[in-house]
């Protein structure tokens, strides 16, 4: 009697309200802090956020970050700091996505999109570049051609999905906590833990 016992389940279940996906054709939103393929992110002017301090490639555990930064030429300086970042690789083959570059850069030019669904055949390709990580000059990632994006996988990347950011915590309820960006400008402030918190832009006080 028991199997009949367990048809009935199934025969229930086919009924019942789906849980699962037509996957890959159907994917589900993504977390707004999901961990997935990197971005250098640009000020609004397209300048680059990354400033070359090597704070990214110190912190992974994964040791999968070479940087080398180089001092900005006076007349065309490619950052507002001193130095920029001259050459900048992420290598797939060994990061974990834990996302510690993303808490250690000082000036949000390393943060994630949702992307996660990426392989290559070479590891030429698994290592990425400078020019492949870098936005385009709408502020977005590029589309590699070995990547499948859907949606709005490439939407949020900046600075503000940090998982400590000031935000996160009662007292910066509702202030904007990241700097301006490429394509977007100053994205406005996360409601954070508390409902109907007052949003308030901490540039203007
Ligand atoms: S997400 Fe983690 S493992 Fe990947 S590059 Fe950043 S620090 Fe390294
Ligand atoms: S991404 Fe951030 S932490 Fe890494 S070198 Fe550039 S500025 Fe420094």
């Amino acid at each position: 009697m028991a199997r009949w016992g367990g048809f009935g389940v199934t025969f229930r279940q086919m009924f019942g309200r789906r849980v699962t996906t037509e996957y890959p054709e159907e994917k589900r939103p993504k977390p707004a802090r999901f961990h997935g393929r990197h971005v250098l992110n640009r000020y609004e002017d397209g300048m680059e956020k990354c400033i070359g301090c090597e704070l990214c490639a110190g912190v992974c555990p994964a040791r999968c970050i070479y940087v080398r930064g180089a001092d900005n030429p006076p007349d065309d300086p490619v950052s507002p700091g001193e130095r920029y970042g001259f050459i900048y690789e992420i290598n797939y083959l060994r990061c974990i996505h834990c996302d510690l570059c993303v808490e250690a850069c000082p000036t949000e030019a390393i943060t994630e999109s949702k992307l996660f669904e990426f392989s290559f055949t070479s590891r030429r390709d698994a290592i990425y570049t400078k020019d492949e990580l870098l936005v385009d000059d709408e502020g977005r990632a590029r589309r590699l051609p070995w990547e499948h994006w859907v949606g709005n996988e490439d939407e949020w990347t900046s600075g503000w999905v940090r998982a400590t950011a000031p935000s996160g915590r009662a007292a910066y309820e509702g202030q904007v906590a990241w700097s301006p960006e490429l394509g977007f400008g100053t994205r406005p402030a996360e409601t954070c833990q508390s409902e109907g918190a007052e949003v308030v832009d901490a540039e203007a006080g």
